[in-house]
Parts: structure tokens; sequence; C-alpha cells
């Protein structure tokens, strides 16, 4: 399925010179939708993990149901203040400003298989972040996968030793 004509280019959102890769229109396609699960289930089958970790709000709506589909848990990554019990943080810098993540304190056992999805990998500084706080927390990271990347960013230097899949690259 060709996943890349359902992916709209918003120019100069959220600031000027960004070009937001905006996925709504795959979302409101049932089968792009149900393509783009089928497609992250069939690269992500490729590794042994326990559990998928997934930061809000675009990085949720693909977790879940791949979750669901491979029988695995969803561990939420959330922006400060907004998970209910204790947490351990991270900042670190985006393509547009500086941000902080959080992840519930007791989310990752130690030793878990830990496998990280998001919907775009731009930088790479979102899932650096979170893949540091899944280590902290005794975590492997065993792979990275997203629907799109934008490979001139260069995401893959930062995250060098991980293994790392996108659906669509741009
Ligand atoms: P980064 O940390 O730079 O890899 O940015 C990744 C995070 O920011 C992801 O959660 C994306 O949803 C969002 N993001 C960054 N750049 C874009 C973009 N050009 N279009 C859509 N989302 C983006």
């Amino acid at each position: 399925m060709d996943l890349k004509s359902f992916i709209r280019d918003i120019p100069d959102f959220p600031k000027p010179g960004i070009i937001f890769k905006d996925v709504t229109p795959l979302l409101k396609n049932p089968e792009a939708f149900k393509g783009s699960i089928a497609e992250l289930k069939k690269a992500a089958s490729e590794w042994n993990f326990d559990i998928i970790v997934a930061p809000e709000a675009r990085g949720f709506i693909f977790a879940a149901p791949l979750a669901l589909e491979m029988n695995k848990g969803f561990v939420p990554i959330r922006k400060p203040g907004k998970l209910p019990y204790k947490t351990i943080s991270k900042s670190y810098s985006l393509e547009y400003g500086n941000a902080t993540l959080e992840m519930h304190i007791d989310a990752i056992e130690k030793g878990s298989r830990v496998l990280i999805l998001d919907d775009v990998l731009a930088t790479g500084g979102t899932i650096k972040a979170i893949a540091e706080m899944i280590e902290e927390a005794g975590g492997e990271v065993v792979g990275i996968i997203t629907i799109i990347e934008l490979s001139f960013l260069e995401p893959r230097k930062k995250l060098d030793k991980y293994r790392v899949e996108a659906l669509i690259k741009y």
C-alpha cells in the first residue's frame, strides 16, 4: 500500500521553515490506517520484544493497535505533569524547541525488551530521550520503529547504537 500518498505536508507549522508531516489523512482512511498497522507489525515481527513504548500524542495512536495486534503491553511516555504516579524524566532539544518527557518509574522492569514507536523520526532527539529513560530503568531497547523518517535531518546519527526501521522515508 502506498502509505506516502496519505501523508500531507503542512509548510511552516508549527514554526516558519518546518514542513509538518500530517498523518491525519492516513488515520481518516480505514484501509490506510489498517495498512500502516500491518506494515508496522511486519517490521516489528523481526524483533523479539516484550513491550511497546510510545510518546503522546501521535505515537499513542499507532502503538495501541500494534500492541493489541502483537499481544504486547503498552507504556505511555507523556509531557510533564500528566502521569499520576512517580516518574523519571528527560529533557532534550527538538527540531522546533526544547521538551521534557516523563515515564512512570515502574513502567519498565529490569531486563524488559522494548520496542520504541513514534509517528515521525525527525532529529531523533525524542526517541533518544525515551531510549535513555528505558535504559536507566534497566530495560533493553531492541528496536525503534516509526511511520515516517526525515532522513535529511540525519536522526540515525544520534541513534547509531540501535536498530531503526521507518515505513516512509523523505
Ligand atoms: P525529533 O525529536 O526531532 O525526532 O522529533 C520527533 C517528534 O516531534 C515526534 O514525536 C514527531 O511527532 C514530532 N515532529 C518533529 N518534526 C516533525 C515534522 N516535521 N512533522 C511532524 N511531526 C514532527
